[in-house]
């Protein structure tokens, strides 16, 4: 629902959220959590310009996960009475700058489950192993994920070891072959009692907002693993998120209809309201010796065969329970052309074309002391352009 909080003449008393470009106008107001140099305490926050307005007064936790339980017109309530408070005209009121604030993992994460649900993603890889039958028989007809890990669920600006495993049979080492994943991540609200799925009608209220995911993945380690079970330890040693929750609210006016779909997706999956979001995602190097970050790809979470509600829905229609605070990541976005694919595994083509890069360096996976960050941008005429912050690590030497 648009309303008064999207109005693309809102201005802020916060001077740094007018700016044109800055990723946090009034018109955004995510959440998260932060603790203030020398505190041992953390709090709730929303992040307007270069600032913190502390949420202590309304949500008295260290976690967000009270937050995400609420029903959605009482998370709606609150964005509205925060988006006053923070507008022109309004009496000031003392902020915190984020520079002195250490961003930390928004929720108390119960269960992280990781999707597949961009068919160019899924077409890329399939075809690298499977060049006949790139897309498996149920591709089209049934959202593809695995079970994460969330006790390696890292808010961003954590180092990440690269990790150790079996590379193939008699060989166990660093992994080889390191790569990133730019993913969309999804906080799940109120959730579902069990044995009581989630309706498709009623997804969008139990999906709090989002984030940035990059799921870290050893490619070597993948390969002898997967089958027939799908990744484990290739993929549990670190996924990294960006800090600030993008509510659901905050996206309204960038909600656009999904991709079409070939095969009519079963009743249960199916939408009567659109329910892709339009956001630009980003992945950027920065290695050791480079003076400046280098971007490997850009692609649209809009082109996603499967949407946020859907997975959720997916998720639960089995009536397993889904809690406040749950992760639901989408899979890697990728998109139609070379530059929109959203791993190094399908920028080389499984490291046989290397990414050259501007100061004549080159990568087929990540190098120690390469750092990845990934970046989100929603735009549309006659609103205000919304930025998604940034999710950042850097590889550091196993050992
Ligand atoms: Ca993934």
């Amino acid at each position: 629902m648009i309303d008064e909080t999207h109005d693309p003449g809102l201005r802020s008393w916060v001077e740094s959220a007018n700016r044109a470009g800055c990723e946090f106008p009034i018109q955004n107001l995510p959440l998260g959590v932060f603790r203030l140099k020398g505190e041992k305490q953390a709090r709730c926050g929303v992040a307007i310009g270069d600032f913190i307005l502390d949420a202590s007064g309304w949500l008295s936790s260290e976690t967000l996960n009270g937050y995400m339980a609420l029903p959605a017109s009482d998370r709606r309530q609150l964005r509205l009475e925060w988006s006053r408070i923070l507008r022109a005209g309004s009496p000031e009121r003392e902020l915190l700058p984020q520079t002195g604030a250490e961003m930390l993992l928004p929720a108390r994460i119960g269960d992280y489950s990781d999707f597949y649900a961009s068919i160019h993603h899924a077409t890329n890889v399939g075809r690298m192993f499977r060049p006949e039958n790139p897309l498996f028989p149920n591709y089209k007809h049934v959202p593809i994920a695995y079970h994460g890990r969330s006790s390696s669920v890292f808010a961003s600006g954590t180092a990440i070891k690269r990790p150790s495993g079996q590379r193939g049979q008699g060989d166990f080492g660093p992994t080889r072959e390191l790569d990133y994943e730019v993913e969309i991540g999804a906080f799940v609200g109120p959730g579902n009692a069990p044995g009581e799925p989630i309706p498709i009608s009623e997804a969008r209220q139990h999906i709090v907002g989002v984030c940035l995911v990059n799921d870290w993945s050893a490619r070597d380690i993948q390969r002898w693993e997967y089958q027939p079970l799908g990744p484990f330890l290739s993929k549990s040693f670190a996924t990294s998120i960006s800090p600030w929750v993008i509510t659901t609210e905050a996206l309204e006016p960038f909600r656009e209809e999904a991709a079409t779909h070939e095969t009519d997706p079963l009743p249960y999956l199916q939408e009567s309201q659109a329910g892709a979001f339009n956001i630009m995602v980003e992945a950027w190097l920065l290695g050791r010796g480079m003076r400046q970050p280098v971007r490997l790809s850009r692609s649209s979470f809009r082109e996603m065969y499967w949407t946020l509600p859907q997975m959720l829905t997916h998720h639960t229609s089995n009536g397993c329970p889904a809690r406040p605070g749950d992760l639901i990541a989408s899979g890697t976005i990728s998109g139609p052309e070379k530059e929109n694919r959203g791993c190094l595994l399908e920028l080389t083509e499984k490291g046989k074309e290397p990414v050259r890069l501007p100061d004549g360096e080159e990568r087929v996976f990540l190098e120690d002391g390469d750092q990845i960050v990934l970046r989100g941008h929603c735009k549309r005429d006659a609103f205000v352009s919304i930025g998604l912050g940034c999710c950042a690590g850097t590889i550091v030497a196993a050992g």
